[in-house]
């Protein structure tokens, strides 16, 4: 058993079973079982069980976002955003299975057609920053693309991954269709990395554990989804709206106390604005409302765990802070918004992801300058442009190396859009029309005609 902890105030509040490597095995089989099944259910039913699925889940929309509120620290307007997303994706992707079409290919001597298979078992591994939809961008195109899925919540937050399978067989999902196996990654996901009936894992969380995956899928060609870490630039130019720039900024990387792997972390002036934009920027942190996350308020809560807590810590020790918001006194995980100014690009808070509510500060000279200092980092997963020309936004959008750009605003995750990483960020795309062909293989079939 594992405990179940609240990060807001340290408390103990549920225990919840490890599975062992055997009771894997077994989930797996049955799984496997269940694939010959589902992937025989007519399209249209299987779009009709994502569409109730869906439903259910909005029924309890509000019980899943008190869920993560108690057991993630999420503040409770994320958390109902959250629960929101599992909706979507899944009425979105319900969509998909009566529109899942192949090619007919001109070819001599006959009648060519593609059609796009589901693999069979597929396994989400997945983190304890973004519980419910980082879960939903995996199962929701598997299970429409007629795969079964054996899905491993983080240790931490394994509350709303168990309640989402007990809300699918409510919706009548069929039994070993959706399967949610608590425990630790080395045991559990692992397994869903050695098992020869997974066909495909789809992995978020840290570049190490990532690149590892990685290494083990290459032994049996197993399919894999990557969506690993970020240190992603906020670009701000002179010319930018830059109360709006400076208003945004602390939500672009304090929200969801900066455990999100899209947060703009390194945030890039050009230096006519330099001061200007602190000016603007410190009154924002200070705003921020970092308080208990169950209240409706609430902008900020606190961190995962004590050890992320002194992780975070470790990166502001001997930094040059230039200010910081505030935190609650008493227990709980918490840490006050900080602003770091990086001395230059060899700071170690600058390089690394820290994964908790610090920013590093830069200036910049010119666009060339912007765009070198973006790209300076082994990641790639998304980044903002704030600048009134239309061109320029256009041209630094193209050359940052970074899936997900955004000018003007800080937005990332669209479900109707692809989302992923470039360089070390990740491999393959989660989100979007395009998903779903990730989660089937494309198969060719040729039939002669001739006498
Ligand atoms: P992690 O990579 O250790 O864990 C992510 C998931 O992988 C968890 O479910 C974990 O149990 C599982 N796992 C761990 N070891 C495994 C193994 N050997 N085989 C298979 N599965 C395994 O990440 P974390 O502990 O959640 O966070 C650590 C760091 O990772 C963070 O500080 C942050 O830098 C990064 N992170 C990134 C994202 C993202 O969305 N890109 C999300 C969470 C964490």
């Amino acid at each position: 058993m594992s405990e179940v902890v609240d990060p807001a105030t340290g408390e103990v509040v549920g225990f919840v079973a490890e599975t062992s490597v055997e009771e894997v095995d077994a989930a797996i089989a049955r799984a496997e079982a269940a694939f010959r099944r589902w992937r025989a259910v007519a399209p249209g039913e299987r779009a009709r069980v994502l569409r109730r699925f869906a439903a259910v889940v909005d029924a309890h929309l509000e019980e899943l976002a008190r869920l993560e509120v108690r057991n993630s620290g999420h503040t409770i307007g994320n958390a109902r955003w959250e629960a929101g997303n599992v909706r979507d994706v899944l009425d979105y992707y319900a969509g998909a299975p009566e529109r899942l079409t192949g090619r007919q290919i001109p070819v001599p001597g006959g009648l060519d057609v593609t059609f796009h298979e589901p693999l069979g078992v597929v396994g989400v591994i997945v983190p304890w920053n973004f519980p419910m939809p980082i879960a939903a961008w995996g199962f929701a195109p598997a299970l429409a693309a007629g795969n079964t899925v054996v899905l491993k919540p983080a240790e931490l937050t394994p509350s709303t991954a168990l309640r989402l399978a007990e809300l699918a067989r409510e919706a009548g999902v069929p039994d070993h269709v959706f399967t949610v196996l608590p425990g630790a990654g080395p045991v559990v996901g692992e397994r869903f990395v050695t098992h020869p009936a997974v066909r495909k894992v789809c992995f978020t969380g840290s570049t190490e554990v990532g690149t590892r995956i990685m290494a083990g899928c290459a032994a049996q060609v197993k399919r894999l989804t990557l969506e690993l870490g970020g240190k992603s630039a906020n670009l701000v130019f002179a010319d930018a709206d830059l109360e709006r720039a400076a208003a945004t900024a602390p939500y672009a990387v304090f929200d969801n106390a900066g455990q999100d792997c899209c947060a703009r972390s390194r945030i890039l002036i050009q230096r006519p604005a330099y001061d200007r934009f602190l000016e603007l920027l410190e009154p924002a942190v200070r705003a921020l409302r970092v308080e208990d996350p169950a209240r409706e308020t609430a902008e900020m809560g606190p961190l995962i765990s004590a050890a992320q807590r002194d992780r975070v810590a470790g990166y502001v020790d001997g930094a040059n802070v230039a200010f910081t918001g505030s935190r609650p006194d008493g227990p709980g995980f918490w840490y006050a918004p900080t602003v770091l100014l990086a001395d230059s690009t060899a700071d170690r808070h600058w390089r690394e992801e820290i994964f908790g509510p610090v920013v590093s500060v830069l200036p910049f000279d010119d666009e060339a300058d912007a765009i070198r200092l973006a790209n300076d980092t082994e990641y790639g997963l998304s980044g903002s442009v704030w600048t009134r020309d239309v061109g320029r936004a256009l041209r630094v959008a193209r050359a940052v190396e970074a899936g997900n750009l955004s000018v003007n605003s800080h937005s990332s995750v669209r479900y109707w859009t692809p989302f992923g990483g470039m360089k070390r960020s990740g491999l393959g795309r989660e989100l979007g029309p395009d998903a779903l062909h990730a989660f089937t293989d494309v198969k060719n079939v040729f039939i002669a005609t001739e006498e």
